[in-house]
This record gives C-alpha cells, structure tokens and sequence, in this order.
C-alpha cells in the first residue's frame, strides 16, 4: 500500500472582522483536501457557535493544563482570552495527507513561523480599514469596547502583513477564495 503524502500546513491570519472566516467556509465546500484545525479558547461562544466544531471552548483551567502537558503548537492571548493549537490533532490530520488550516493571529503566527519556517503563511487584507470597522459593527455580536480592542488589535496585527508569504486582498469573496485555492495547490504541487 503506497503511503500517503504529508498535507501542507497553511497559516492562515487575518485581523477580526477581515471576513477570514467566510472565506474559510468556501474553502472547506470546494476543495476536500483542507481541513480547518478546532483551536481551544477561553472566550465564550457566540451565538450559533458549536463546542467541538467552531471551538473547543474551554476553562482557563484546562487550557492551562495542556501548556503544562506541551500540548499546544501555539498559543496566545488576545483580547483578554486566550487561544491555543491543540498540537495532535494538527500532526495527526497533516499524516493523513490533508492541507490543514490554523486560523490564528499573529503571534501564534509567529510563533508558528519560527517552529516551521517553510510554513505557507497567508495574510488577508481589508480593503480598507473603513471597511474593517464597517464589517465589524454590522456582525453586532460584540460591544463598543470590544469593537474598539479588535479595531486597535486589527490595526497592530496588519503591521506584521509583510511576514507572510503572501497577502489576499478580501474586496470580493470568489476573487479571494480562488486566490487562496490558486496559492494552496500550487505549494501543494511544489511539495510533489
Ligand atoms: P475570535 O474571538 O474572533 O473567534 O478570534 C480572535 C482571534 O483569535 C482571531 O484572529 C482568530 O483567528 C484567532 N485565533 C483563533 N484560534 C486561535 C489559536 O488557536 N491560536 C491563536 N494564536 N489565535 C487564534
């Protein structure tokens, strides 16, 4: 039985509120090749945010538990929670061959570039940051406050966009899904 390929670890960032996550959906329904790796957080869910799928959502507690374990990839605050990849799951789905996703931001981005330096790392842009402040209030599910922490952590975060392979504009949501497909599965054939 021929053994099958180690997928392709793709980091994945983009400033709340960038529209990553939408993108993210039409990668998973057109390309089965990909899978989105589950981080553990502190946060609380959102509506319609499911344990185990959007999140493992967990308490400081276990999520400090598994630092000690040296179970994460990375991890990092932000916000006033913390987020973390759980490090198995990630390995265990790049042995079976798929292209993993880590959805993070930017210091676990970092700290993912230094562990794995060839890794394919993607940035997604606003077009604006007037746009990024628009997108963020029409989803309505966060207070001012927290609408201006995640302004000011977008702001921080595009400053570090130059550290990423490649930069995606999110203008149009089709011009940005082929982009990122059109990056994936030309690292994929350089891997060949
Ligand atoms: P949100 O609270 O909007 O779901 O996520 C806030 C930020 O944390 C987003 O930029 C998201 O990509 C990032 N994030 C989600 N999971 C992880 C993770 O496991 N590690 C790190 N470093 N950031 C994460």
């Amino acid at each position: 039985m021929s053994e099958k390929k180690r997928g392709v670890l793709v980091l994945y960032t983009g400033s709340s509120g960038v529209g990553k996550g939408t993108i993210m959906q039409e990668l998973l329904k057109n390309d089965s090749s990909i899978r989105l790796s589950v981080s553990n957080t502190t946060r609380n869910p959102r509506e319609g945010e499911i344990d185990g799928v959007h999140y493992n959502f967990v308490t400081k507690e276990q999520f400090t538990a598994l630092i000690d374990e040296d179970g994460y990839l990375e991890y990092a605050q932000y916000c006033d929670n913390y987020y973390g990849t759980p490090k198995k799951q990630v390995e265990d789905m790049l042995n079976q061959g798929y292209n993993v996703f880590l959805e993070i931001e930017v210091q676990g981005g970092l700290q993912i570039m230094e562990k794995y330096p060839d890794v394919l790392s993607i940035f997604i842009l606003p077009p604006s940051m007037e746009s990024l402040e628009r997108r963020l209030r029409r989803r309505g599910t966060e207070d001012e406050e927290t609408i201006q922490k995640r302004l000011e952590a977008a702001k921080y975060e595009i400053g570090f966009k130059d550290k990423y392979k490649y930069n995606v504009v999110n203008g149009e949501l089709d011009v940005a899904v082929n982009e990122v497909l059109d990056i994936l599965h030309r690292a994929v054939n350089e891997s060949n």
